[in-house]
C-alpha cells in the first residue's frame, strides 16, 4: 500500500472505526456453540468472522481487538490522524442477561477510555450501551461521557428484534438529548424474523443487510415522532446514510400520499428530520458520485468522513476523499470540523 502522508489543510478525522475488546469475542465464540441460542444473522456473520480460517477474518479479530501500535500503524499508513472507536456489532445487545450486558458495556467503555486517554491525539471514541435495560443504559451513557470523557453513543441497531422506536427505549433519547450526546445507529445482521431470505444468498452483512436494516430502524424512529419528541436529539448512521439520501424524494412524496391517510401524524416532511436531526458518514463508501450526492442533498454540515476500519481498510478510499472536486472549506468540513462539532472533539488544527 503506498502510504499517504498528513494533510496540512485538515485533520483527516474517520468516524466508524471498529474494535472489540477480546473478552467480548471470547463472550460471542460460545454463543457460537450454545445450542440455545438462536440468531441467524448473528451465527452468520460471527461464525463467518470467527470461525472461518480464510486469511481476511483472522487479520480482521487481530485489528478489532489491537487498540495500539498495530492500529496506529494502519492509520499512519492511511494518513488518518484520529479515529473515533466503536464497540463493533451487535457489541453487548446480543447478550440475553442484562447483568452480563451491562457488565461487559463497562468493561468496554474503561478499555476504550484507556486508549484514548494513552493516544489522545489519535483516538476518541463512543460509548457503548444496553438497549436491554434502558434504566441501566441512560446511567452507563452518562457514566462514560461525564466520568470517562467519552464523545456520544453507539446503538448497533436493533436488540433482540426490538427497535428503538418502541417508547419503552425512549429513556436513552431522553438521556442523549440532555447530553447533548450523538447517537450513532451503526448497522448489524437483520434480526431472526428479518433476515432469512438474506443469510440464504450470504448478503445478511455489509453486501445488503446491514443497509437495509438501518434504513428501516432511521426511518421507524422518525415516524414514531422520535423527533418531535426530542428535537434536539442528533443521530448519526454510516455508509452514506444507508440509501436514504436517494430516497429523500420519494419518502416525503409518499408520507404524503400513503402515510397521511394511515394515520401517521409528523409535524414535518421526513426529509426535514433527515437533514435537521440525522448526520451521515462515508463509511464503506469511498466513492466520488455518492459522497457528492450525499453533500448535495442532505448539507455540506451533515456529512462525515468515516472509514470503517478495519472492515475497510483501504487507502485508494482517502485517495477519492482527498481528490473530491469541492472547495477546501467543504473538504474541512468532511474530514474534521463536522465531526469536532457533532461529537465535541477538541479542534487541533485550525
Ligand atoms: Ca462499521
Amino acid at each position: 500500500m503506498n502510504k499517504i502522508s498528513k494533510s496540512p489543510e485538515y485533520l483527516r478525522i474517520a468516524t466508524e472505526e471498529a474494535w472489540a475488546p477480546a473478552d467480548l469475542l471470547k463472550r460471542w465464540r460460545k454463543l457460537l456453540h450454545d445450542k440455545s441460542f438462536h440468531d441467524p444473522g448473528f451465527l452468520a456473520l460471527w461464525g463467518f468472522f470467527l470461525e472461518q480460517d480464510v486469511g481476511y477474518t483472522n487479520t480482521m479479530v487481530e485489528k478489532l481487538v489491537d487498540l495500539g501500535a498495530g492500529r496506529i500503524a494502519d492509520m499512519d499508513a492511511t494518513g488518518i490522524d484520529r479515529q473515533l472507536l466503536l464497540l463493533t456489532a451487535p457489541g453487548v445487545q446480543v447478550f440475553r442477561d442484562p447483568a452480563e450486558a451491562l457488565d461487559m458495556a463497562r468493561a468496554s467503555n474503561d478499555e476504550v477510555a484507556d486508549a484514548c486517554r494513552k493516544y489522545p491525539e489519535r483516538f476518541s471514541a463512543l460509548a457503548a450501551i444496553l438497549p436491554q435495560d434502558p434504566v441501566a443504559a441512560a446511567r452507563e451513557m452518562d457514566r462514560a461521557i461525564n466520568q470517562l470523557g467519552l464523545n456520544g453513543v453507539v446503538i448497533n441497531s436493533h436488540t433482540h428484534g426490538e427497535y428503538l422506536d418502541d417508547p419503552r427505549f425512549w429513556e436513552i433519547f431522553e438521556a442523549a438529548e440532555a447530553l447533548d450526546a450523538a447517537i450513532y445507529i451503526h448497522p448489524q445482521a437483520p434480526p431472526p424474523n428479518m433476515v432469512t431470505e438474506f443469510a440464504k444468498r450470504g448478503v445478511e452483512g455489509a453486501v445488503m443487510g446491514f443497509q437495509v436494516e438501518v434504513a428501516l430502524h432511521t426511518v421507524a424512529l422518525i415516524l414514531a415522532g422520535v423527533f418531535d419528541r426530542f428535537p434536539r436529539l442528533k443521530l448519526v448512521i454510516g455508509h452514506g446514510g444507508e440509501g436514504l439520501p436517494f430516497w429523500l424524494y420519494r419518502l416525503d412524496y409518499q408520507q404524503k400520499v400513503i402515510l397521511a391517510n394511515r394515520g401517521t401524524k409528523l409535524a414535518h416532511p421526513i426529509s426535514e428530520y433527515l437533514k435537521r436531526n440525522v448526520f451521515m458518514t462515508t463509511s464503506g463508501m469511498g466513492w466520488e458520485p455518492a459522497i457528492l450526492f450525499c453533500q448535495q442533498v442532505m448539507g455540506v454540515d451533515n456529512i462525515l468522513y468515516a472509514m470503517d476500519y478495519p472492515y475497510e481498510f483501504n487507502a485508494e478510499e482517502v485517495r477519492v476523499t482527498d481528490n473530491l472536486p469541492i472547495s477546501d472549506t467543504d473538504k474541512k468540513k468532511l474530514y474534521q470540523t463536522n465531526a469536532e462539532r457533532i461529537f465535541k472533539l477538541q479542534a487541533t488544527k485550525q
